[in-house]
């Protein structure tokens, strides 16, 4: 008798997740947090060591037919450096691994390093090694990133509380209608390879997808204001998954408000434009790269008047219950349709 084949796509992502990693247990005792957070806590002398890993695989996370390697150079670093920002921590430090075929010149990975190289110095972080290999299909990149915070600075997405204040910064869709954007032009690009793209109406949008930027400016905000978040999470999957994660772990409910949800009035009209709501585009789309967190009511007026940070709802006690109150007064169960990688390909 054979065993019964399971498939991963069952799972989903955090189930499969879950499961390899379940028999593991931390065993130094300088590992403070490992698996769970968007970063794993080591204890190293007066500050704690950030660190997390992330990899980009071409045709699932990106499509080099509209991706310029210079731009996903610069990606790679940014969504990573963005984990250390949602710890409410500095990075300091990356690695970058590459596996690379032989369609890659080495003008084109030359061009890949120049968007690297752009980050590192924007985020002020050292290139401090890697692997390099080569691949059958295409290109992989793999960042590791090292950042440091004091301990009692750091941000779980554990630590909110009933009545806490829900904030987010930035705008959200996006990323997600500027990807709508350049995936309708590829295809009218392969329908008549003559037609030019026509994307420069859509200019912040294709900009938020193709070149995305870690909040380390709020870091500092925050630190200037002398208010630690209660909980922090970036928003890689999209705002209903990220809120629900923070309900999860920290186990309180959610209540947001949508007239508060903030979009872009590009995105706004491109949402339209697509048959697509507005609001669905901010709580599902993903890769915003902003941050979500909360805060404790005493210390609302310390940022309420920063003009990038958006509070939008509020913590409460009934774990069980996330939602979003409509512009009509309707509530609505909050749902994570975030990306499943298994379940797209
Ligand atoms: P993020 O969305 O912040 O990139 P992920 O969803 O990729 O985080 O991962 C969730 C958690 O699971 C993280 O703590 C990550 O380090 C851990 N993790 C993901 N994949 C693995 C794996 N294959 N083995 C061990 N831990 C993993
Ligand atoms: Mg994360």
């Amino acid at each position: 008798m054979s065993e019964k084949r399971h498939e991963i796509d069952e799972l989903g992502e955090f189930g499969l997740i879950n499961r390899i990693t379940k028999n593991f247990t931390l065993t130094n005792s300088t590992s403070l947090t490992g698996i769970g957070d968007d970063a794993a806590v080591i204890a190293a002398g007066n500050d704690n060591l950030l660190v997390s890993t992330d990899m980009l695989i071409e045709g699932i996370h990106f499509d080099l037919s509209y991706v310029p390697l210079q731009h996903l150079g610069y990606k790679a670093i940014a969504v990573n450096v963005s984990d250390i920002a949602a710890m409410n921590g500095k990075a300091e430090q990356v690695t970058v691994s590459l596996a690379l075929s032989n369609r890659f010149s080495l003008e084109a990975v030359e061009t890949l390093y120049n968007g690297i190289k752009a980050a590192c110095e924007n985020y002020k972080v050292d290139l401090i090694g890697g692997d390099t290999t080569s691949s059958v299909s295409g290109l992989v990149i793999s960042v590791t990133v090292i950042g440091r915070a004091p301990a009692e600075k750091i941000a779980y997405r554990s630590g909110a509380k009933a009545n806490d204040i829900i904030c987010v910064t930035g705008d959200l869709g996006a990323a997600f209608l500027g990807l709508q954007v350049l995936e309708r032009e590829k295809q009218v690009f392969l329908a008549d390879p003559n037609m030019q793209p026509n994307i420069e109406k859509y200019n912040y949008l294709v900009g938020r997808q193709l070149k995305p930027e870690a909040r380390t400016d709020i870091v500092f905000d925050l630190e200037d204001a002398k208010v630690i978040p209660t909980s922090m999470i970036d928003v890689s999957d999209g705002l209903a998954s990220e809120l629900l994660h923070l309900s999860n772990h920290s186990g309180v409910g959610v209540r947001i408000y949508e007239d508060k949800v903030p979009v872009d009035h590009q995105a706004y009209e491109t949402a339209i434009e697509f048959n697509l709501d507005p609001v669905t585009c901010a709580l599902n789309g993903g890769e915003d790269y902003e941050l979500l967190f909360t805060i404790r009511k005493e210390d609302q007026e310390k940022i309420n008047k920063h003009p990038d940070i958006h509070m939008i709802g509020y913590m409460h006690d009934r774990k069980s219950e996330n939602v979003m109150i409509t512009k009509q007064n309707n509530f609505v169960p909050l749902k994570a349709q975030g990306w499943n990688h298994f379940k797209e390909n």
